[in-house]
Protein backbone atom coordinates (compact mmCIF):
# COMPACT_ATOMS: atom_id res chain seq x y z
CA UNK A 1 0.00 0.00 0.00
CA UNK A 2 1.22 3.68 -0.78
CA UNK A 3 1.73 6.05 2.46
CA UNK A 4 -1.00 8.08 0.58
CA UNK A 5 -3.61 5.68 0.77
CA UNK A 6 -3.45 4.92 3.79
CA UNK A 7 -2.87 8.62 5.97
CA UNK A 8 -6.20 8.83 6.76
CA UNK A 9 -6.78 11.22 9.68
CA UNK A 10 -7.27 9.65 13.29
CA UNK A 11 -9.27 12.04 14.47
CA UNK A 12 -10.52 14.98 11.98
CA UNK A 13 -9.99 17.86 14.74
CA UNK A 14 -5.85 18.57 15.01
CA UNK A 15 -3.54 16.33 17.31
CA UNK A 16 -1.22 17.79 19.44
CA UNK A 17 1.57 15.91 19.71
CA UNK A 18 2.78 17.03 23.13
CA UNK A 19 -0.18 15.10 24.21
CA UNK A 20 1.52 11.42 23.12
CA UNK A 21 4.13 10.02 24.82
CA UNK A 22 6.22 7.11 22.99
CA UNK A 23 3.76 4.45 23.62
CA UNK A 24 1.13 6.45 21.99
CA UNK A 25 2.84 7.98 19.53
CA UNK A 26 3.98 4.77 18.16
CA UNK A 27 0.49 3.63 18.08
CA UNK A 28 -0.97 6.59 16.13
CA UNK A 29 1.52 6.27 13.77
CA UNK A 30 0.63 2.56 13.46
CA UNK A 31 -2.96 3.96 12.66
CA UNK A 32 -2.23 5.76 10.06
CA UNK A 33 -0.08 3.33 8.37
CA UNK A 34 3.28 4.44 9.72
CA UNK A 35 6.28 2.27 11.03
CA UNK A 36 5.96 2.78 15.23
CA UNK A 37 9.92 3.40 14.78
CA UNK A 38 8.62 7.15 13.66
CA UNK A 39 7.88 7.61 17.22
CA UNK A 40 11.52 7.55 18.26
CA UNK A 41 12.50 9.96 15.22
CA UNK A 42 9.99 12.53 16.33
CA UNK A 43 10.35 12.30 19.49
CA UNK A 44 14.31 13.07 19.24
CA UNK A 45 13.09 16.37 17.10
CA UNK A 46 10.60 17.65 19.51
CA UNK A 47 12.38 16.82 22.94
CA UNK A 48 16.08 16.71 22.11
CA UNK A 49 16.59 19.38 19.22
CA UNK A 50 13.49 21.39 20.50
CA UNK A 51 12.39 21.50 17.05
CA UNK A 52 8.43 22.20 16.14
CA UNK A 53 8.33 22.75 12.50
CA UNK A 54 7.93 19.59 10.37
CA UNK A 55 10.12 20.86 7.95
CA UNK A 56 13.03 20.55 9.68
CA UNK A 57 12.43 17.04 10.50
CA UNK A 58 14.66 15.66 7.41
CA UNK A 59 14.92 12.16 8.40
CA UNK A 60 10.96 11.96 8.07
CA UNK A 61 9.96 10.92 4.58
CA UNK A 62 7.70 14.23 2.73
CA UNK A 63 4.59 12.68 2.41
CA UNK A 64 4.70 12.02 6.44
CA UNK A 65 5.76 15.59 6.77
CA UNK A 66 3.15 16.49 4.48
CA UNK A 67 0.46 14.73 6.50
CA UNK A 68 1.74 16.31 10.23
CA UNK A 69 1.39 19.12 8.61
CA UNK A 70 -2.23 18.95 7.64
CA UNK A 71 -3.71 17.02 11.17
CA UNK A 72 -1.17 17.61 13.67
CA UNK A 73 0.05 20.80 15.28
CA UNK A 74 3.07 21.06 18.23
CA UNK A 75 1.36 23.92 20.58
CA UNK A 76 3.65 25.09 23.46
CA UNK A 77 2.14 27.23 26.55
CA UNK A 78 2.86 30.88 25.91
CA UNK A 79 5.26 32.82 27.99
CA UNK A 80 3.16 36.34 28.84
CA UNK A 81 5.74 37.45 32.00
CA UNK A 82 9.05 36.12 32.94
CA UNK A 83 10.34 37.45 36.23
CA UNK A 84 13.99 36.73 37.48
CA UNK A 85 14.50 36.80 41.29
CA UNK A 86 18.03 38.04 43.19
CA UNK A 87 18.86 34.51 43.29
CA UNK A 88 18.89 33.73 40.07
CA UNK A 89 14.93 32.16 40.46
CA UNK A 90 13.16 32.11 37.45
CA UNK A 91 9.58 32.51 37.08
CA UNK A 92 7.10 32.30 34.36
CA UNK A 93 3.81 32.83 33.92
CA UNK A 94 2.21 31.17 31.15
CA UNK A 95 -1.04 31.14 29.34
CA UNK A 96 -3.35 27.81 28.28
CA UNK A 97 -6.14 27.14 26.56
CA UNK A 98 -9.58 28.71 27.69
CA UNK A 99 -7.08 31.86 29.07
CA UNK A 100 -6.11 30.23 32.08
CA UNK A 101 -2.77 30.64 33.53
CA UNK A 102 0.10 28.76 35.27
CA UNK A 103 3.57 29.19 37.14
CA UNK A 104 6.37 27.19 36.35
CA UNK A 105 9.49 28.23 38.36
CA UNK A 106 13.26 26.88 37.95
CA UNK A 107 15.28 27.46 40.67
CA UNK A 108 19.28 27.14 40.16
CA UNK A 109 21.66 25.73 42.67
CA UNK A 110 25.53 24.98 42.11
CA UNK A 111 25.04 21.37 40.76
CA UNK A 112 21.77 21.22 39.62
CA UNK A 113 18.72 23.01 38.56
CA UNK A 114 15.19 22.54 39.39
CA UNK A 115 12.04 23.10 37.46
CA UNK A 116 9.13 22.92 39.21
CA UNK A 117 5.85 22.41 37.44
CA UNK A 118 1.91 22.83 38.17
CA UNK A 119 -0.16 19.46 37.49
CA UNK A 120 -3.80 21.60 37.52
CA UNK A 121 -4.98 25.07 37.16
CA UNK A 122 -5.75 26.22 40.49
CA UNK A 123 -6.66 23.18 42.75
CA UNK A 124 -9.19 20.95 44.09
CA UNK A 125 -7.84 20.32 47.73
CA UNK A 126 -8.33 23.34 50.00
CA UNK A 127 -4.81 22.71 52.26
CA UNK A 128 -5.36 25.77 54.57
CA UNK A 129 -1.73 27.25 54.29
CA UNK A 130 -1.86 27.31 50.00
CA UNK A 131 -2.45 30.07 48.30
CA UNK A 132 -2.91 27.66 44.91
CA UNK A 133 -5.73 26.36 46.90
CA UNK A 134 -7.15 29.82 47.67
CA UNK A 135 -7.66 30.06 43.26
CA UNK A 136 -10.36 27.39 43.30
CA UNK A 137 -9.92 24.69 40.53
CA UNK A 138 -10.72 25.37 37.05
CA UNK A 139 -9.49 22.13 35.41
CA UNK A 140 -6.23 19.46 34.68
CA UNK A 141 -3.31 20.32 32.72
CA UNK A 142 -3.52 18.33 29.10
CA UNK A 143 0.00 16.29 29.32
CA UNK A 144 1.17 18.65 26.43
CA UNK A 145 0.42 21.55 28.80
CA UNK A 146 2.15 19.83 31.07
CA UNK A 147 5.37 18.92 29.15
CA UNK A 148 5.29 22.07 27.39
CA UNK A 149 6.27 23.89 30.70
CA UNK A 150 9.58 21.78 30.60
CA UNK A 151 9.73 21.82 27.01
CA UNK A 152 9.29 26.58 27.18
CA UNK A 153 11.67 26.48 29.87
CA UNK A 154 14.65 24.41 28.30
CA UNK A 155 14.13 26.21 25.23
CA UNK A 156 14.31 30.31 27.12
CA UNK A 157 17.06 28.83 29.19
CA UNK A 158 18.81 27.77 26.20
CA UNK A 159 22.24 25.20 27.27
CA UNK A 160 23.62 27.49 29.62
CA UNK A 161 20.81 26.08 32.39
CA UNK A 162 20.53 22.96 32.23
CA UNK A 163 17.38 21.41 34.02
CA UNK A 164 18.84 18.43 35.71
CA UNK A 165 15.72 18.04 37.89
CA UNK A 166 11.69 17.93 37.80
CA UNK A 167 9.65 18.46 40.43
CA UNK A 168 5.69 18.31 40.36
CA UNK A 169 5.08 20.81 42.93
CA UNK A 170 3.56 23.77 41.00
CA UNK A 171 0.23 24.12 41.29
CA UNK A 172 -2.18 21.38 41.53
CA UNK A 173 -2.70 17.66 42.47
CA UNK A 174 -0.94 15.90 40.12
CA UNK A 175 -2.24 12.48 41.38
CA UNK A 176 -5.82 13.91 40.68
CA UNK A 177 -4.84 14.45 36.97
CA UNK A 178 -3.04 11.03 36.48
CA UNK A 179 -3.15 9.69 33.12
CA UNK A 180 -1.75 13.07 32.04
CA UNK A 181 0.98 13.16 34.86
CA UNK A 182 1.90 9.89 33.99
CA UNK A 183 2.08 10.44 30.47
CA UNK A 184 4.10 13.58 30.89
CA UNK A 185 6.41 12.00 33.36
CA UNK A 186 7.18 9.20 30.63
CA UNK A 187 8.21 11.72 28.55
CA UNK A 188 10.48 12.92 30.90
CA UNK A 189 12.17 10.10 31.96
CA UNK A 190 12.28 8.54 27.81
CA UNK A 191 15.59 8.59 26.20
CA UNK A 192 14.12 9.51 23.29
CA UNK A 193 12.80 12.64 25.21
CA UNK A 194 14.28 14.29 27.63
CA UNK A 195 16.19 11.38 29.58
CA UNK A 196 15.71 12.25 32.89
CA UNK A 197 16.77 9.43 35.41
CA UNK A 198 13.85 8.50 37.46
CA UNK A 199 15.66 9.61 40.79
CA UNK A 200 15.41 13.36 39.60
CA UNK A 201 11.81 13.56 39.02
CA UNK A 202 9.64 13.94 41.83
CA UNK A 203 5.81 13.66 41.92
CA UNK A 204 4.51 15.51 45.18
CA UNK A 205 1.30 14.60 46.41
CA UNK A 206 -0.66 15.75 49.24
CA UNK A 207 -1.70 11.59 50.12
CA UNK A 208 -4.30 10.11 47.31
CA UNK A 209 -4.02 6.88 48.76
CA UNK A 210 -5.40 4.95 45.64
CA UNK A 211 -3.14 6.69 43.12
CA UNK A 212 -0.23 6.18 44.64
CA UNK A 213 -0.66 2.37 44.67
CA UNK A 214 -1.77 2.99 41.16
CA UNK A 215 1.84 5.25 40.15
CA UNK A 216 3.92 2.38 41.84
CA UNK A 217 2.19 0.20 39.09
CA UNK A 218 2.76 2.07 35.86
CA UNK A 219 5.97 4.66 36.93
CA UNK A 220 8.41 3.96 39.59
CA UNK A 221 9.46 8.29 39.83
CA UNK A 222 10.74 9.21 43.44
CA UNK A 223 7.37 10.35 45.36
CA UNK A 224 6.88 12.98 48.36
CA UNK A 225 4.65 13.28 50.63
CA UNK A 226 2.82 16.47 51.90
CA UNK A 227 2.56 15.65 55.57
CA UNK A 228 2.54 18.49 57.39
CA UNK A 229 0.72 16.57 60.85
CA UNK A 230 1.55 13.97 62.47
CA UNK A 231 -2.02 13.17 63.85
CA UNK A 232 -4.95 12.57 62.16
CA UNK A 233 -7.29 15.72 64.17
CA UNK A 234 -4.52 18.53 62.71
CA UNK A 235 -4.02 16.67 59.91
CA UNK A 236 -8.07 16.82 58.43
CA UNK A 237 -7.56 20.89 59.36
CA UNK A 238 -4.18 21.53 57.41
CA UNK A 239 -4.89 18.95 54.46
CA UNK A 240 -8.66 17.94 53.97
CA UNK A 241 -8.21 15.16 52.01
CA UNK A 242 -6.91 13.10 55.48
CA UNK A 243 -9.76 12.84 56.81
CA UNK A 244 -10.98 10.82 53.71
CA UNK A 245 -7.30 8.95 53.41
CA UNK A 246 -6.38 9.17 57.36
CA UNK A 247 -3.05 8.51 58.16
CA UNK A 248 -2.84 4.68 58.98
CA UNK A 249 -3.80 4.16 55.61
CA UNK A 250 -1.31 7.38 54.19
CA UNK A 251 1.59 5.19 56.17
CA UNK A 252 0.52 2.17 54.27
CA UNK A 253 0.49 3.09 50.96
CA UNK A 254 3.82 5.32 51.76
CA UNK A 255 5.45 1.63 52.61
CA UNK A 256 3.93 0.57 48.50
CA UNK A 257 6.09 3.78 47.04
CA UNK A 258 9.05 3.07 49.33
CA UNK A 259 8.86 -0.80 47.58
CA UNK A 260 8.99 0.70 43.75
CA UNK A 261 11.42 3.80 44.83
CA UNK A 262 14.18 4.00 42.78
CA UNK A 263 16.04 5.64 46.31
CA UNK A 264 14.50 2.94 48.63
CA UNK A 265 12.99 5.84 50.20
CA UNK A 266 10.22 8.40 50.53
CA UNK A 267 10.35 11.88 50.99
CA UNK A 268 7.87 14.11 53.49
CA UNK A 269 7.29 17.74 53.00
CA UNK A 270 6.28 19.36 56.48
CA UNK A 271 5.33 22.94 55.96
CA UNK A 272 6.26 25.12 59.74
CA UNK A 273 3.11 26.79 61.01
CA UNK A 274 4.15 28.70 64.31
CA UNK A 275 2.17 27.75 66.91
CA UNK A 276 0.36 24.95 64.50
CA UNK A 277 2.99 21.81 64.04
CA UNK A 278 6.18 23.06 65.33
CA UNK A 279 6.10 21.97 68.89
CA UNK A 280 8.55 19.47 70.83
CA UNK A 281 5.25 17.32 71.01
CA UNK A 282 4.49 17.60 67.15
CA UNK A 283 8.44 16.70 66.48
CA UNK A 284 8.05 13.76 69.05
CA UNK A 285 4.98 12.42 67.44
CA UNK A 286 6.02 12.93 64.00
CA UNK A 287 9.15 10.50 64.80
CA UNK A 288 6.67 8.07 66.16
CA UNK A 289 4.86 8.10 63.28
CA UNK A 290 8.15 7.47 61.00
CA UNK A 291 9.57 4.80 63.35
CA UNK A 292 10.66 1.75 60.48
CA UNK A 293 9.48 4.02 57.41
CA UNK A 294 12.70 4.72 54.80
CA UNK A 295 12.56 8.59 54.52
CA UNK A 296 13.75 11.93 54.40
CA UNK A 297 12.29 14.84 55.86
CA UNK A 298 11.90 18.66 53.89
CA UNK A 299 11.02 21.07 56.32
CA UNK A 300 9.35 23.91 54.77
CA UNK A 301 9.24 27.27 56.10
CA UNK A 302 5.77 28.37 55.92
CA UNK A 303 5.42 31.47 52.87
CA UNK A 304 3.33 33.60 53.23
CA UNK A 305 0.67 35.26 50.93
CA UNK A 306 -2.39 37.83 51.55
CA UNK A 307 -4.90 36.78 53.86
CA UNK A 308 -2.95 33.81 55.04
CA UNK A 309 -3.77 32.81 58.58
CA UNK A 310 -0.58 30.99 59.34
CA UNK A 311 2.34 32.92 60.60
CA UNK A 312 5.80 30.94 59.71
CA UNK A 313 7.91 29.22 62.36
CA UNK A 314 11.00 31.05 64.09
CA UNK A 315 14.27 30.05 62.76
CA UNK A 316 15.38 28.87 66.71
CA UNK A 317 12.00 26.71 66.45
CA UNK A 318 12.58 25.12 63.34
CA UNK A 319 16.04 24.23 63.76
CA UNK A 320 14.87 22.52 67.49
CA UNK A 321 12.52 20.67 65.35
CA UNK A 322 15.00 19.72 62.88
CA UNK A 323 17.39 18.56 65.97
CA UNK A 324 14.66 16.39 67.80
CA UNK A 325 14.13 14.41 64.26
CA UNK A 326 17.45 14.44 63.01
CA UNK A 327 18.44 12.61 66.84
CA UNK A 328 16.11 10.58 66.09
CA UNK A 329 18.25 9.04 62.71
CA UNK A 330 15.78 10.85 60.13
CA UNK A 331 17.38 12.90 57.55
CA UNK A 332 16.29 16.11 57.87
CA UNK A 333 17.15 19.45 55.90
CA UNK A 334 14.97 22.64 55.66
CA UNK A 335 14.33 24.07 52.24
CA UNK A 336 15.73 26.86 51.67
CA UNK A 337 13.66 29.97 50.29
CA UNK A 338 14.09 30.43 46.48
CA UNK A 339 12.53 33.39 44.67
CA UNK A 340 10.66 35.15 47.40
CA UNK A 341 11.10 38.51 45.89
CA UNK A 342 9.50 37.47 42.77
CA UNK A 343 6.64 35.44 44.82
CA UNK A 344 7.85 32.37 43.40
CA UNK A 345 8.04 30.01 46.31
CA UNK A 346 6.62 27.16 47.44
CA UNK A 347 2.81 27.98 47.93
CA UNK A 348 3.18 31.19 46.60
CA UNK A 349 1.88 30.31 42.67
CA UNK A 350 -1.46 31.46 42.37
CA UNK A 351 -1.42 31.78 38.21
CA UNK A 352 -5.00 32.63 37.14
CA UNK A 353 -7.80 30.56 37.74
CA UNK A 354 -10.95 30.63 36.22
CA UNK A 355 -12.73 28.95 39.60
CA UNK A 356 -15.22 26.48 38.66
CA UNK A 357 -15.04 25.23 42.32
CA UNK A 358 -16.56 28.73 43.62
CA UNK A 359 -13.77 28.45 46.46
CA UNK A 360 -12.81 32.25 45.75
CA UNK A 361 -16.62 33.12 46.55
CA UNK A 362 -16.88 31.07 49.64
CA UNK A 363 -13.20 32.41 51.35
CA UNK A 364 -14.13 35.89 50.36
CA UNK A 365 -17.51 35.60 52.33
CA UNK A 366 -15.73 33.95 55.33
CA UNK A 367 -13.64 36.83 55.68
CA UNK A 368 -16.24 39.64 55.30
CA UNK A 369 -17.92 37.69 58.25
CA UNK A 370 -15.24 37.11 60.17
CA UNK A 371 -14.04 40.81 59.84
CA UNK A 372 -17.68 41.87 60.80
CA UNK A 373 -17.86 39.34 63.81
CA UNK A 374 -14.34 41.09 65.15
CA UNK A 375 -15.26 44.45 64.84
N1 LIG B 1 -0.55 19.04 45.66
C1 LIG B 1 0.79 18.60 45.79
C2 LIG B 1 1.84 19.46 45.11
C3 LIG B 1 1.74 20.96 45.24
S1 LIG B 1 2.31 21.82 46.65
C4 LIG B 1 1.14 18.40 47.25
O1 LIG B 1 0.32 18.73 48.10
O2 LIG B 1 2.18 17.85 47.54
C5 LIG B 1 4.02 21.56 46.81
C6 LIG B 1 4.49 21.69 48.27
O3 LIG B 1 4.44 23.05 48.74
C7 LIG B 1 3.61 20.88 49.18
O4 LIG B 1 4.36 20.20 50.14
C8 LIG B 1 2.78 21.95 49.83
O5 LIG B 1 2.22 21.51 51.01
C9 LIG B 1 3.80 23.07 50.00
N2 LIG B 1 3.19 24.38 50.26
C10 LIG B 1 1.97 24.80 49.89
N3 LIG B 1 1.74 26.05 50.35
C11 LIG B 1 2.83 26.43 51.03
C12 LIG B 1 3.20 27.65 51.70
N4 LIG B 1 2.40 28.70 51.76
N5 LIG B 1 4.42 27.69 52.27
C13 LIG B 1 5.26 26.63 52.19
N6 LIG B 1 4.96 25.48 51.56
C14 LIG B 1 3.76 25.37 50.98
Amino acid sequence: MTMNSVLEPVNSHTDNLLDFDKKGLAAYFEKIGEKPFRAKQLLKWLYQAGVSDFDEMTDLSKSLRTYLKEHCTVSVPEIVLEKVASDGTVKWILRMACGNRVETVFIPEEKRGTLCISSQVGCALACTFCSTAQQGFNRNLTTAEIIGQLWVATNRLGADSRITNVVMMGMGEPLLNFDNTVKAVNLMLDDCAYGISKRRVTISTSGVVPAMYRLSEVCDVSVAVSLHAANDVLRDELVPINQKYPLDQLMEACQDVIKHSPRGFITFEYVMLDGVNDTFTDARALVRLLKNVPCKMNLIPFNPFPNSEYKCSSPSAIEKFRNVLHKAGIVTTVRKTRGEDIDAACGQLVGQVKDKSRRQDKLAKRRVNSQSVSG
